[in-house]
């Protein structure tokens, strides 16, 4: 099957950084919240330098599912009770901004990227669920939010009720952001791919150190990497945690019958469509779960999925398949703005929650009038130094507590045999003191890697669809030889000979 969808046309490609430089703001991460924030502020004659470690657009951007809309999950209702109803509706108004500048630019650049309004339908068959589904839409009644509930949905799938929110969106992000790439460009920004920042430093100026020894000096630096690659004591690690989900493209025998749908049960399903090569191609979306917490050991993420859309999609043919991840805050709004009181120059953008397509917008737009100076109304609202008491601790003691207990149940949790090792098949293994991560490949190859994470320490998982050690900590992901796919990690895990 093939990866991504939207990873499926050309893009262009960048060269390395090979010296240093000196610009007015640095960006690191090209993925929609870099290449976003670099064209706002290049459009206001701001030079700007991009740096990417991989290829743009090859994180999360480009296997997401792109609907474009203010209906996040459950969220208003339990926005209401936590921040009121002024920022909730601060919250929602900044979303739908966001969606308005994705069609305004649409049309301005006249993009061909399948920009279309659809509504957005969460749904649930359980009744404690239905429950939340009433309150939810009594939230948007407050919020003068237009939907309603209905009683039926256009597929098969079992139901109590369903929740619509109208006149909501959904696209191709990488055609979208192929266009506002070559604007940055037009605008004498500057991109550079295959380069890794590995730290932020201070002389005048801030310096962003690149994994290759070089250093771009500017004024103001942005980190859209997801999870900061640069944390400055500002403590990302204990307030956000790392979820993954995945994702399958196929074709139906039926016509699709339009809307963008979330199961609000568990596991959660997600579906929309898109056209690609004459075709219409489904997207179905679900199996979520922390990074490296996988709980059903023998199951296969792909393959409940599969079972899914073959009972209730009248599957034709599957043609793609991935997997991705996110960031939710502690209390579910993005972190945006400065990195923290004593980085006032370094900004962040994370936290998404899965809703990255808005919330990048929102982002990009408040780091530019941060950076020129300029108010904005939604500052406050996003500021990573916020603190809410409710519900923040119960959560953040859970959270860590929950990631102590992964740091230490993987110290510990050894198995001691691996020479009996089934091909692809990967356990772990206590040897001279050190956890060994031993994968066994479908030609017998053995490849053992230290599974300790080179962020800060934790203990990877395997996670048997992706092929890959996860860090159940921070998110950080490593292929089976070790070499790194996903940061916050700047490094690879290290090879393990077992001859010696
Ligand atoms: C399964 C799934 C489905 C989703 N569906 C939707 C949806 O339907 N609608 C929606 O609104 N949102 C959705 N989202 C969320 C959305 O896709 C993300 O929030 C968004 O793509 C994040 O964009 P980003 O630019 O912040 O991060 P990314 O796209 O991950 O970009 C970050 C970039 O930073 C680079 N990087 C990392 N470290 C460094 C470093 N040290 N130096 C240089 N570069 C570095 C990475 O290589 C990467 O390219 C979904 C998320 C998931 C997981």
């Amino acid at each position: 099957m093939h990866q991504s969808i939207w990873l499926d046309i050309d893009i262009r490609r960048f060269s390395v950084l090979n010296e240093s430089l000196q610009t007015d703001v640095t960006i690191v991460g090209g993925g929609i919240t870099g290449v976003l924030s670099a064209y706002l502020l290049s459009q206001n004659g701001i030079r700007v330098v991009l740096l990417e470690r991989g290829r743009l657009l090859h994180g999360t951007t480009g296997h997401t599912t792109a609907k474009v809309t203010a209906q996040h999950g459950i969220v208003y209702h339990e926005l209401l009770e936590h921040f009121g109803l002024e920022n909730t509706q601060k919250y929602y108004q900044s979303q739908v901004e966001a969606m308005q500048f994705i069609k305004d630019t649409t049309e301005h650049y006249h993009i061909p990227c399948q920009f279309d309004h659809q509504d957005a339908i969460l749904y649930t068959n359980s009744e404690k669920n239905q429950q939340k589904l009433e309150e939810e839409a009594n939230a948007y009644q407050k919020l003068n939010i237009s939907g309603e509930i209905k009683n039926r949905i256009p597929f098969s799938i079992p139901l109590k009720s369903a929740l619509v929110m109208y006149e909501q969106a959904q696209f191709h992000p990488t055609d979208f952001l192929k266009v506002m790439i070559d604007k940055i460009l037009e605008n004498g920004g500057k991109i550079y791919e295959d380069t890794t920042a590995v730290d932020i430093d201070y002389q005048n100026k801030v310096i962003v150190r690149t994994a290759r020894n070089h250093n771009v000096l500017s004024d103001h630096v942005i980190i859209a990497t997801q999870f900061p690659f640069y944390e400055g004591q500002a403590f990302y690690s204990t307030r956000m945690y790392p979820s993954r989900s995945y994702v399958l493209g196929l074709t139906s025998n039926q016509a699709y019958p339009g809307g963008m749908y979330l199961d609000i049960d568990q596991p959660k399903r997600s579906i929309r469509y898109v056209k690609h090569e004459n075709e219409t191609v489904w997207l179905l979306g679900g199996e979520s779960h922390k990074t490296g917490q996988y709980k059903k050991e023998n199951t296969n993420p792909y393959r409940d999925l599969q079972s899914f859309g073959s009972q209730y999609l009248d599957v034709k043919d599957w043609q793609y398949q991935w997997s991705t991840q996110d960031f939710t805050t502690l209390d579910k709004i993005p972190y945006v703005g400065s990195l923290n009181r004593k980085h006032p120059n370094v900004y962040v953008a994370t936290g998404f929650r899965k809703w990255g397509m808005t919330n990048s917008v929102v982002a990009a737009h408040l780091l530019t009038d941060l950076i020129m100076d300029k108010d904005n109304p939604y500052k406050e609202l996003y500021q990573p130094q916020r603190f809410h008491a409710d519900p923040d601790v119960k959560k953040f003691i859970s959270y860590n507590s929950n990631v102590t207990k992964e740091f230490v149940k993987g110290k510990l949790d050894v198995q001691n045999e691996h020479d009996n090792l089934e091909p692809d098949t990967a356990i772990k293994r206590k040897r001279n003191g050190q956890v060994v991560g031993i994968y066994k490949d479908e030609q017998n190859q053995v490849h053992a890697v230290d599974t300790t994470c080179t962020h800060l320490g934790c203990e990877c998982n395997w996670n048997q669809a992706e092929k890959s050690w996860d860090c159940p900590c921070h998110g950080s992901r490593f292929s089976y030889d070790g070499t790194i796919i996903e940061g916050p990690a700047t490094k690879h895990l290290n090879k393990i000979d077992l001859e010696n």
